[in-house]
């Protein structure tokens, strides 16, 4: 679908916006996070990070001393900077009711001649304090003369920026982005108060504080809008996906009765009802769009073997995509011994497989040789084509994202679809990133589980740690010691890790392994096999570990950094224990001095096992992370809504995307062909694409 041209001016290159040159583009580019070149849009949609109301006029005399104000002032008297001294260049000034010295640090004495003209009235903008008991005004924001005054705005946005801009910049740009761009037809429905371009307009030219905040009404529409369009996006696909269904996989019991039987345990509560449930999607006419929600150790691969075995049953073919490779040949080694048992044939396709082997497999798996095939993102790539894939499953969604759940259900014809996440997410998200899925939750744990016993303990004590480690291990027990993820450089974090590993090898010799993520395919695998097997039983590992890793026998997990982790990462991490028959424990060193939220984080991690809770929790939590500053901006994938402000929007938004493509499900009518624009804004270009299909 072609963009209209209504909207060429929003996506017009921001070099074409007055005193943009090449040189400012690129820090524009930079700062609006699109290196290809940044588009007029992209400027309107940088909202500011706070506001300085300019509309303070006190006398000197009512001046309230660290506050923006802006005095009208008398200029007397030039002192410039002596020679060799560091003092500033002063300038004194007054009006009736007091005197104010303005001062400037490495000023040049002709430009402050010309900017302070002795004898003539000029306008000052900044903060005022008290030095030696005289007011002063180190560096103004503003001097103004009467006509600079009658242009400065009475609230002044201020943005969030990068090396190499001002304010000034930014300000003048999204001053002419407005100017050059206008309205565009509502997509609202009724008669909204503020369309939207007079929204942006009041964000960026504030009128009044609130007019900038994300509270105020201008900014809700704008969110509103956001939510609005990703909601919408997610209806369509959703119709879409479940419209081109009408191919019902039933299945006769024949491989999943073998698979039952052959597994050492009875299935949870939990576990036959998301069967149940899935079994009736497989079997129906409409295509499935289901979510399998269940805690770290909760047994979803079961789930999903026994899931695709049904589809097998009914003659078709079943896939099964992780996000990592260590998980697709952990899923293999599980899957592999029960499939052998009950006669389906299963293969594992990943980066790795190349070559003769890989193409044998690709024919294959053309020719329906292949029941079940476990792989990587690999799955989905060209050449990769199935005789008759009847189910996807895609495991760890919140690692993929819609483009890559509709690029592997396109290898093939009505493929249901079924999306596994270990952590589980607030409904909230689910409504955000899902739209109204179906949803099975494994809630009940399998049983036998002991509980973990969870502490924080400072980092200062890691040798006491380490001696305690080494009873253990001389125990026989087997532990994992994660170091932790160094902000923007995977090279400091290997570092890290290897320090580590280095360190602990000295105390224990060769029972220490070590894995991460830049090791080759190969090696990895061989880390994680010794480990399994017990020919170490202490691994150093990075992230990597973090999903899915099944090593029964682990019963310690030492979390190096624990305070630099998202609680729901340390909730996936703690799940690497607690598998098998031992106590299990795990220790989350932090280094002091511990933040407020980073110690609720671990305080809710000691509390409580429940992964649902802790999600809840963990969303709480980074809104407050937000609101202290921590994080520039809401929640991934949006660009001004943010869920702990707007998230009492989304339920309004979904409610009324439903009601708009049961109504118009190709967007025609009037309003749909509004809302088109609405999706190109915020790039929900899945969307667009699906309507051009369709
Ligand atoms: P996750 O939901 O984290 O993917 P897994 O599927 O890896 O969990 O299962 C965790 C462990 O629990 C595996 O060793 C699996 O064999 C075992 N398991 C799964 N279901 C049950 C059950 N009903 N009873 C006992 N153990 C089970
Ligand atoms: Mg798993």
């Amino acid at each position: 679908m072609l963009r209209p041209d209504i909207l060429n001016s929003y996506f017009a290159p921001i070099t074409g916006l007055p005193g943009i040159g090449p040189k400012l583009a690129k820090p524009f580019n930079r700062l609006l996070g699109r290196p290809e070149g940044a588009r007029v849009l992209d400027l309107l949609l940088h909202l500011p990070a706070s506001t300085i109301d300019r509309r303070a006029r006190p006398t000197l005399r009512e001046v309230v001393p660290d506050t923006v104000v802006t005095v009208e002032v008398h200029v007397d008297r030039h002192v410039p900077t002596p020679r060799g001294s560091r003092a500033p260049y002063r300038v004194y000034a007054h009006d009736e009711t007091g005197d104010l010295v303005l001062a400037f640090f490495k000023a040049d004495r002709s430009w402050m001649e010309r900017l302070l003209p002795v004898g003539e009235t000029r306008w000052v903008s900044g903060t005022i304090s008290l030095y030696d008991g005289i007011p002063q005004m180190v560096h103004p924001d503003r001097v103004l003369d009467a006509a600079g005054l009658a242009k400065l705005p009475p609230i002044e946005p201020v943005y969030p920026l990068v090396e190499g801009l001002g304010h000034g910049h930014v300000r003048r740009a999204v001053d002419a982005a407005l100017g050059q761009t206008g309205d565009l037809p509502e997509w609202q429905a009724g008669t909204p108060a503020l369309g939207f371009h007079e929204a942006l307009r009041r964000v960026h030219q504030p009128a009044d504080t609130e007019d900038a905040q994300p509270l105020g009404a201008a900014w809700q529409r704008l969110a509103y809008d956001e939510l609005l369009a990703g909601q919408i996006a997610l209806a369509l696909v959703r119709a879409r996906t479940v419209k081109q269904a009408g191919r019902p996989s039933i299945g006769d019991g024949r491989l999943t009765g073998r698979i039952e039987a052959a597994l050492p345990f009875a299935l949870t509560g939990s576990q036959r009802e998301a069967l149940v449930a899935i079994r009736a999607d497989l079997a129906s006419q409409d295509r499935m769009l289901r979510l399998l929600q269940g805690d770290v150790g909760s047994g979803k691969t079961v789930v999903a073997l026994l899931a695709a075995a049904t589809v097998v049953e009914a003659g078709r073919q079943a896939a099964i995509m992780a996000p990592t490779e260590i998980l697709a040949r952990q899923h293999m080694k599980t899957i592999a011994p029960l499939a052998e048992k009950a006669g389906l044939r299963v293969a594992l396709l990943t980066g790795r497989e190349k070559g003769k082997a890989r193409e044998a497999l690709l024919v294959a798996l053309a020719s329906g040789e292949i029941d079940l095939v476990i792989g990587t993102h690999a799955l989905f790539q060209e050449g990769v084509a199935f005789r008759d894939l009847g189910l996807a499953i895609v495991d760890e969604q919140h690692r993929f994202g819609v483009h890559q759940r509709l690029a592997l259900a396109s290898k093939g014809d009505a493929v249901d679809v079924l999306v596994m996440t270990a952590t589980p997410i607030p409904r909230t998200l689910v409504l955000t990133y899902f739209g109204d899925m179906a949803s099975s939750e494994l809630r009940e744990k399998p049983a036998g589980r002991k509980p973990i016993d969870t502490r924080a303990i400072p980092s200062d004590r890691i040798d006491e740690i380490v001696a305690r480690l080494g009873t253990a291990l001389a125990q026989g027990r087997r532990a994992y010691w994660i170091c932790p993820l160094v902000e923007e450089s995977e090279n400091s974090d290997l570092a890290a890790a290897e320090a580590r590993f280095a360190e602990l090898q000295a105390h224990f010799g060769a029972r220490v392994g070590l894995v991460h993520g830049k090791m080759k395919g190969a090696e990895k695998d061989a880390a994680m096999a010794a480990f399994a097997a017990g020919e170490t039983q202490l691994l150093v590992a990075t992230t990597v570990v973090e999903v899915g890793v099944d090593v029964p026998e682990a019963s310690i997990i030492v979390i190096e950094h624990a305070e630099r982790f998202g609680l729901a990462q340390l909730h996936q991490l703690r799940g690497r224990v607690g598998r098998g028959d031992a106590a299990s424990v795990c220790l989350l060193l932090y280094r002091r001095p511990l933040g407020e939220v980073a110690h609720q984080r671990l305080e809710a991690l000691r509390s409580s096992e429940d992964g649902f809770f802790l999600a809840e929790e963990d969303l709480r939590l980074r809104g407050e992370g937000d609101v202290l500053g921590t994080r520039q901006s809401g929640f991934p994938g949006f660009r001004l809504a943010r869920l702990d402000v707007h998230g009492a929007l989304l339920d309004r938004a979904r409610a009324e995307a439903a009601e708009i493509v049961e109504n118009d499900s190709d967007l025609s009518s009037p309003r749909g062909v509004a809302l088109r624009l609405l999706l190109h804004i915020f790039e929900r270009d899945v969307a667009v694409k699906l309507l051009s299909a369709g």
